[in-house]
């Protein structure tokens, strides 16, 4: 078997205090599975920088001129983490087996990446880097983001829990996410979406090496709202079910109130009104769930997310077409 060519992928937004000691250890990292023959001498590092306003293009320029295996993309604006990431990914496919994404301010542990390889010698197609504790995250962030995967969970949306950005992709399954060509992707969903074997490594997540991270509290917000968005068709929903609850108390006023009335307790043209508002509003909101479950419809056939991908096809070569040894 020979070593398989990777590429590693490091989106870049405003990182210039971080990339040169980011670019030191992910170079020595290559040299290291380089020399292991994990890897093959073509593997290389791919820098997006995302419309980056400080030094990070110049860095990444610089050193790509010193060595061959450093190559840079450079957005023409900020197109954001996730889009930055694809580029990088799409780019770069055509010349690698396997393709790792990681962040730039190495809080994920770059060693991990040999036991991904293992992994992906062992025919896993995805690996995901999957985060042990979350000792170093701040308490907002931590709570933050254990509400986010509870949400995304209630919501009917599979994403794997604790897992970031960090992980591998074999070049078919970069192949099968470019088919996702919804503009608004959301990464962390549509990666399980995509399918193949698939497995996870555990790992700890450090500090960030230095600078400030790049997902304040509104970018967070817009993060999780696109997830679940993107995904789920359940909050369309949720109207349609206030609408049924509403509707419901109406009956139960009415028959109450009605009660109240021939008995003789309450005030002139307050049961009518009441119970009009509850089943106005009921019936308002059922009305406009079932407008809501359409445009539901909608939306999932403007995403022309692929029907399938095909792990295996002996129907044309007469051999499995499988990256699994
Ligand atoms: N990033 C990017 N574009 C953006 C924001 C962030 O490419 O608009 C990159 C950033 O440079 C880093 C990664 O995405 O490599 C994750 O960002 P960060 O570490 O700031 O997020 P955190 O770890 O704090 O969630
Ligand atoms: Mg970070």
């Amino acid at each position: 078997m020979t070593a398989p060519v990777l590429t590693i992928v490091i989106p870049c937004y405003n990182e210039e205090e971080v990339l040169p000691e980011t670019m030191r250890q992910l170079t020595s990292l290559l040299d290291e599975l380089t020399g292991e023959c994990l890897i093959s001498e073509k593997s290389k590092l791919l820098f997006v920088d995302d419309g980056s306003k400080d030094m990070t293009w110049p860095l990444i320029y610089k050193k790509g001129l010193e060595d061959y295996r450093v190559k840079g993309i450079k957005l023409a604006r900020n197109a954001g983490h996730q889009n930055a990431l694809l580029a990088g990914l799409f780019a770069a496919k055509a010349h690698s087996d396997c393709l790792v994404s990681i962040d730039a301010d190495l809080q994920d542990d770059i060693s991990v990446i040999r036991e991904f390889l293992a992994r992906f010698a062992d025919g896993y197609e995805v690996v995901y880097g999957v985060r042990r504790e979350r000792q170093t995250d701040t308490l907002f962030k931590k709570h933050s983001a254990q509400v986010f995967y509870k949400v995304m969970k209630l919501m009917g949306v599979t994403i794997v829990y604790n897992h970031a950005d960090y992980r591998l992709m074999s070049r078919r399954a970069v192949d099968a996410l470019e088919q996702f060509n919804e503009s608004n992707l959301f990464l962390r969903g549509v990666v399980p979406l995509v399918g193949f074997r698939s497995t996870t490594v555990y790992y700890d997540r450090k500090e960030r090496l230095a600078g400030e991270t790049k997902y304040p509290l509104r970018k967070m917000l817009s993060f999780a709202l696109d997830g679940i968005t993107s995904f789920s068709v359940t909050p369309i929903r949720l109207i349609s079910l206030m609408g049924f609850i509403s509707f419901f108390v109406s009956l139960l006023f009415g028959g109450y109130f009605f009660f109240l009335k021939f008995s003789g307790q309450t005030e002139t043209g307050w049961t009518s009104l009441i119970t009009s508002i509850w089943l106005i509003g009921g019936l308002q909101l059922i009305a406009m769930g079932f407008i809501g479950e359409y445009i539901g419809k909608i939306y999932k056939e403007t995403k022309r997310r692929p029907k399938f991908v095909v792990d295996i096809d002996t129907y044309n070569l007469g051999i499995p077409k499988t990256s699994s040894k």
